[in-house]
């Protein structure tokens, strides 16, 4: 069984946009990339998951997701990390439809672990709004809430997150003081 760090996208990973659907306004939080070289190294898979609402709401094509993830997967390449299209989860749905993978619920959470065969007790959930700490805490991953986009202003859900950092950067250097602290 492997390690994950399950991230959140917009706020989390990449500047918060409401309802992004151009390719060109997707724009990494500064730290991110290091974030992800230093999990990545640490032996964590990197797994995205990402609620996009919009698709249902007509706000965003599959078309246009789909060009925002390439590049994303492009300039993380640049940069030595290889996110598969595989490792992006993402929910088409809004809330009123009361599917199971729009986080706080858990679906591509048990998919992404069932797909790779993670160990949800030694991995991570991290996100900007509460809905991903619920998400976490239901999936029984240890979890982070960073203060970047939302920073838990969404005040959905009352999930205490395991964690509270500044932003992706300063999450990933906690996960690994502390991997290194238990030595596992
Ligand atoms: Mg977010
Ligand atoms: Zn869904």
């Amino acid at each position: 069984m492997s390690k994950a760090v399950f991230i959140d996208r917009d706020g989390t990973l990449n500047e918060e946009v409401n309802y992004l659907n151009d390719p060109a306004k997707f724009a990494l939080i500064k730290g991110s990339l290091e974030a992800l070289k230093m999990l990545t190294k640490d032996g964590f898979r990197i797994i995205l998951v990402t609620n996009q609402a919009g698709l249902s709401k007509g706000k965003i094509t599959l078309e246009q997701l789909e060009a925002i993830h390439s590049r994303m997967q492009r300039i993380l390449l640049r940069n030595g990390i290889a996110l598969a299209t595989e490792e992006i989860f993402f929910c088409p749905h809004k809330s009123e439809d009361n599917c199971e993978c729009r986080k706080p619920n858990v679906k591509n959470f048990k998919d992404a672990q069932k797909r790779f065969g993670i160990d949800a007790e030694k991995s991570y959930v991290i996100g900007d709004k509460t809905s991903d700490i619920e998400a976490g805490k239901r999936g029984g991953f240890k979890t982070i809430l960073v203060k970047t986009g939302y920073g838990g202003s969404d005040a959905k859900f009352a999930a205490i997150p395991s964690h509270v950092a500044k932003d992706l950067l300063d999450a990933a250097k906690f996960i690994i003081a502390r991997g290194a602290k238990t030595n596992d």
